[in-house]
């Protein structure tokens, strides 16, 4: 295996409608402000990396995944949508393409950084995820601190709530009823991608309720031989349509870029099933993509030659 390939990182902070009018400048500078943090502190992990430190890929996506979650801009961790019973339960997941080795949770009420215990659940546990209770107790022998579900729950994700309930249609995503799930890919020296997601749900779900973003396969996929890919949008579609993977599959199978294997499963398939939300992702050479069908999507990347960009909305330099 190489050990002095590309290194590559790149981040969402959620798909969906992002009305350009609506967003303050203020709000606005504080969302460019926290992607470029947290794909820098990804990116510096990737920067250390050697054959020697193993898999690096790992530890940078938890490190662009954690600035995200303890922040109350995006809806994972600290900040996370409330259910219909006003509570935050969280899901996540994280895969790396070259052991094809997987963790998850869904339905964790206490736990600061879900996407921690996703990575301990693949590489300290025999099992791809864990649930709830299960996954909490498991956490606490592994030396997590359980903490209060108050914390993760802000005014801002009420009101939303509160808005939402008032309507007739319970859950949608025509309004910012869940945007702000999170998710990272890189790509190390060694040539190991790994992607990850994480989320608070949608805004009003059933408690129990279970999205894309911990399902591997559907919110979350890697495979050095193809792609990784991190999702975002209508779970209940995206988990039918079996996004990362199909977009994956449709790379090894068809021969094709991942560009457009993204783009045929986002704006056509997605589209045609009338579900909104948009993908990132690494191909084994570092290049960087995104595709969405919604109106913006929240994100960043560090490309191969080391360049920033910082992107909310449809332009390519937006
Ligand atoms: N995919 C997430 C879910 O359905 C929500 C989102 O990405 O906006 O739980």
């Amino acid at each position: 295996m190489a050990n002095a390939g590309p290194i590559a990182i790149v981040i969402h902070g959620g798909a969906g409608t992002i009305a350009r009018e609506k967003l303050t400048d203020e709000v606005e500078v504080a969302y460019r402000q926290k992607l470029e943090e947290a794909a820098r502190a990804g990116y510096e992990v990737l920067t250390r990396s050697s054959k020697e430190k193993g898999s690096s890929s790992i530890d940078a996506v938890i490190a662009a995944i954690v600035v995200m979650e303890d922040s109350e801009l995006f809806n994972a961790g600290k900040g996370s949508v409330l259910t219909h019973a006003a509570t935050v339960e969280m899901d996540a997941s994280i895969m790396e393409g070259e052991s094809l080795n997987a963790g998850a949770i869904a339905g964790v009420r206490h736990i600061r950084n879900p996407i921690r215990l996703a990575r301990d659940v693949m590489s300290r546990s025999d099992h791809v995820m864990l649930i709830g209770e299960g996954a909490e107790s498991f956490a606490l022998e592994h030396g997590y601190e359980l903490i209060d579900n108050s914390y993760f729950q802000t005014p801002q994700r009420m009101r939303q709530l509160q808005r939402i309930q008032n309507t007739t249609t319970g859950t949608a995503l025509s309004e910012d009823n869940s945007l702000g799930t999170v998710g990272a890919v890189a790509i190390d020296r060694n040539g190991n991608i790994t992607a990850a997601t994480s989320t608070g749900g949608m805004t009003n779900k059933r408690f129990g309720r279970v999205g894309d973003s911990p399902i591997i396969g559907a919110g979350t996929y890697a495979d050095n031989s193809a792609c990784g890919v991190s999702a975002s949008g209508h779970g209940e579609y995206f988990i039918r349509a079996v996004v990362a993977h199909d977009i994956c599959a449709r790379v090894m199978y068809k021969g094709i870029a991942l560009q457009q294997a993204a783009d045929e499963v986002v704006l056509i398939k997605l589209k045609n099933m009338h579900a909104e939300g948009g993908v990132i992702g690494i191909d084994p050479q570092a290049n960087v993509v995104f595709s969405f069908n919604s109106t913006g999507m929240y994100r960043a990347a560090i490309d191969k030659d080391g360049e920033l960009e910082v992107l909310i909305f449809k332009g390519i330099s937006d």
